[in-house]
């Protein structure tokens, strides 16, 4: 479980009083997406602190491995400093992420989000740290509406936008001539993914329209770029993913690619 002190890093007091703090019974509504119930607490906890013990064991090359895939719920990356949103309470790859630079000194590392959603909470959290990239492919149209590709930074942010019934050929030239490079060129000592699946054709939610395969290949160029920069260290965090087989078949496929 991830430590107060963990969350300090990238959230203010009044979200981790909120999400934290208040004793309720049944279920209570932060947003009109974003229930809690008295067990979300510690399934938060657990999500921000599963990316904890993977930065530290994949920095340490525990038992020769360099990767990670944290299966983990709630998803994050819609979570700001000052708010839980969008099914996330807590913003476990931004935890993941200032962990990597505080405890372990590291100076580049890129957060790599293929969620078909943008990750409108890790880019908030991070468009002042220069520490930290962020590389983000996103439906357009969709949930949180932002992310535009003005929405530089300190020239840290690569967003793109793909619109709806892209599919996967648009999809792996937008990565492949656009971002892939930005990330070679950052030169990443960690690589963390915001790894959801809501982008597969067959999720509810969006209309993307990739195929498993897909993902598959995205992960094996930045396993490449990983082991080009950062030793092959590479920490996966489930986001979303709505389609209960997507989500199984997706997952694997990543993971394979990890291994
Ligand atoms: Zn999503």
């Amino acid at each position: 479980m991830a430590k107060l002190g963990d969350l300090r890093r990238v959230h203010s007091a009044s979200l981790l009083d909120e999400v934290m703090e208040y004793d309720f019974d049944g279920y209570r509504m932060l947003d009109p997406d974003t229930v809690m119930c008295p067990a979300s607490r510690s399934a938060a906890l657990r999500a921000a602190g599963a990316g904890l013990a993977a930065v530290d064991a994949v920095m340490l090359a525990e038992a020769g491995r360099t990767t990670a895939f944290c299966a983990v719920r709630p998803p994050g990356h819609h979570a700001t400093a000052d708010s839980a949103m969008g099914f996330c309470l807590i913003n476990n790859i931004a935890v993941a992420a200032a962990h990597a630079c505080d405890r372990h000194g590291l100076e580049r590392v890129a957060i790599v989000d293929f969620d078909v959603h943008h990750g409108n909470g890790t880019q908030a959290i991070f468009q002042n740290e220069p520490r930290v990239a962020y590389f983000s492919t996103h439906e357009s149209g969709l949930y949180p509406y932002t992310g535009t590709p003005h929405e530089r930074g300190r020239g840290n942010l690569f967003n793109a936008l793909l619109p709806p019934g892209s599919g996967g050929f648009r999809f792996r030239n937008v990565w492949a001539d656009l971002m892939l490079p930005a990330l070679d060129d950052f030169r990443p000592q960690l690589l963390l993914v915001s790894a959801g699946f809501d982008a597969h054709m067959r999720d509810p939610l969006a209309d993307l329209m990739l195929e498993t395969e897909d993902f598959a290949w995205l992960t094996r160029e930045l396993r490449a770029i990983a082991r080009r920069h950062a030793a092959g260290r590479v920490v996966s965090m489930l986001e979303g993913g709505y389609d209960l087989e997507a989500l199984r078949d997706c997952s694997v496929a990543h993971v394979a690619e990890l291994r």
